[in-house]
């Protein structure tokens, strides 16, 4: 069956999704399909008092369930299930998926989808395998840590892999006990909202899982700031992550996991296997176009061996063509909003001004919607806003050096430290610039994430606090609770 479909006929949630079913709402933000840039609808905005509603529902949802204290293979279950559930509707969720996200639809149901469900799994797993722990406090007393959900778990997150992030968010919340109020981005809401219905009909208790839909300022501040959110979990950008802190300390304290951020380096050594290290530095700027908070944007190479390397980066970036999501053969994405292409394209202009070489690209591709060609600046400064700044598109900067300090000093950022690429044969210097490195994540002689969910992913510096994914995703939903009897 192709998975090719028309854009135009394709059924769409209608409104938030509260208690188990769709609310209907009125559209407020005007939606674009960034394939071809049509206006096709708008997105409504959740209003405090709404929110309110909704996590009025979890918290009832928690209470007459019993999720929190059941037995906790039940939740493994339950979960198991509407991860099959995922996979048993595929079709409709890559469809939803693609309609007017970045992502291709030709290149969800065995990536996005297939990772998304396998994730749920994971983390279903641990609801009966962690718990606390009886601590040694001596004979007169019986020490404990007991593990506790927090209750109403608040997510909000962004439109660049939409249902992986909700994925992110939804498996270790549920499987920890929690139910979840969530905020997809007002741009690519619709795969969030079917997942949600299909845990409705895999048997979650009605009301675990609640989606609202609106945009930052509103719906997601109210969600930030509610005090019967006992933990907030957010993916976007460093600057929204800096508004949401100061809204938690303005309104109350609560705890958070924030994943921002990036503008990762690629190093490559002149020992390196260099079609490998070409091959997965070009997979990783082309893949999503660069929208990735993990996209290797900044190449780090040795110079005597930079001619050859470009030359195939270059020569993989000229092949692309631009296709809509909604056709099963595309594999380049578009840029999510013309907002979006714009900015890219000042700030590869900007570089030009400052004496950048464009290798390949620089301009928005002709064809309709959003597409940006794949970019390659030579001769960037350190300095420079295309090294410094995360531009979130397909454009990739090379630098070179000479020496292993000037490397690392190189791929040191002030403000961003999520992930970093390291290419080489010499296996103690892996482990030594693996050492100095400043990020949360660095692939050796690879540049892609695995399907090891139990590598937590987060950020150091100003690329987040806390983790998501692996154990720590799962332990950031519980908190614990000291408890000393006396004998
Ligand atoms: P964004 O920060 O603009 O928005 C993300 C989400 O936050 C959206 O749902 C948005 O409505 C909401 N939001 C915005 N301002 C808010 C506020 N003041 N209070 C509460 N909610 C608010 O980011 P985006 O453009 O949707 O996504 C791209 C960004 O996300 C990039 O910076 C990228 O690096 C980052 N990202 C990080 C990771 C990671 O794992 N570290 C993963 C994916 C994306």
């Amino acid at each position: 069956m192709s998975l090719s479909f028309d854009p135009d006929r394709l059924d769409l949630p209608k409104g938030h999704f509260i208690g188990g079913a769709c609310v209907p709402a009125r559209g407020v933000l005007p939606m674009h399909r960034p394939s071809d840039g049509k206006e096709f609808g708008a997105c409504p905005i959740a209003s405090e008092d709404f929110v309110d509603q909704a996590v009025a529902t979890a918290k009832k949802a928690l209470r007459d369930s019993g999720w929190a204290t059941c037995p906790p293979r039940r939740r493994t279950n339950l979960l198991h299930r509407w991860a099959d559930l995922m996979e048993a509707e595929a079709v409709t969720l890559a469809r939803l998926e693609a309609f007017c996200s970045t992502r291709p639809v030709g290149q969800l149901i065995e990536g996005d989808i297939a990772v998304t469900a396998e994730q749920i799994r994971f983390f279903a797993e641990f609801a009966d395998k962690e718990g606390g722990d009886v601590v040694p406090t001596g004979d007169a007393s019986l020490g404990m840590v007991m593990s506790e959900p927090y209750g109403v778990v608040g997510a909000i997150t962004p439109w660049n892999v939409p249902l992986s992030m909700a994925g992110w968010k939804l498996g270790p919340a549920l499987a920890a006990g929690n139910a979840v109020v969530l905020k997809p981005s007002e741009l690519t809401p619709f795969s969030t909202l079917f997942i949600a219905e299909l845990a409705e009909r895999a048997g979650l208790p009605s009301g675990l899982i609640n989606i609202v839909l609106g945009d930052g300022p509103t719906t997601g501040a109210a969600i930030t700031a509610h005090p019967d959110i006992a933990k907030l979990s957010f993916t976007g950008s460093t600057a929204a992550g800096s508004a949401i802190m100061e809204n938690i300390a303005r309104t109350g304290v609560k705890p958070m996991t924030l994943e921002l951020g990036g503008k990762s380096p690629q190093l490559v050594f002149a020992d390196a296997d260099l079609d490998l290290a070409a091959n997965a530095i070009v997979t990783s700027i082309l893949a999503n176009a660069g929208q990735a908070c993990v996209a290797g944007s900044r190449l780090i190479i040795e110079e005597s061996v930079a001619a050859p390397v470009v030359a195939a980066i270059a020569a993989r970036m000229k092949a692309v063509s631009a296709g809509p999501t909604w056709d099963e053969t595309s594999t380049y994405s578009p840029i999510i909003s013309e907002r979006q292409l714009q900015r890219i394209h000042r700030l590869v202009q900007a570089a030009g001004r400052e004496g950048a070489e464009r290798l390949v690209g620089g301009a928005a591709m002709d064809h309709p919607g959003y597409f940006y060609q794949p970019t390659l600046l030579a001769g960037v400064q350190q300095d420079s806003p295309a090294v410094q700044e995360e531009i979130f598109g397909p454009v990739l900067t090379v630098q070179t050096f000479r020496e292993e300090e000037e490397a690392v000093a190189l791929a040191d950022h002030p403000v961003y430290g999520l992930a970093a690429g390291l290419f080489t044969r010499d296996l103690s210097r892996a482990v030594r610039i693996t050492r100095a490195l400043q990020a949360g994540t660095v692939w050796v002689n690879r540049y892609s994430r695995s399907r090891d969910h139990i590598l937590p992913t987060g950020g150091y510096k100003r690329s987040g606090i806390g983790k998501d994914l692996g154990r720590e995703a799962y332990l950031a939903n519980r908190k614990s609770k000291s408890v000393l009897i006396a004998l």
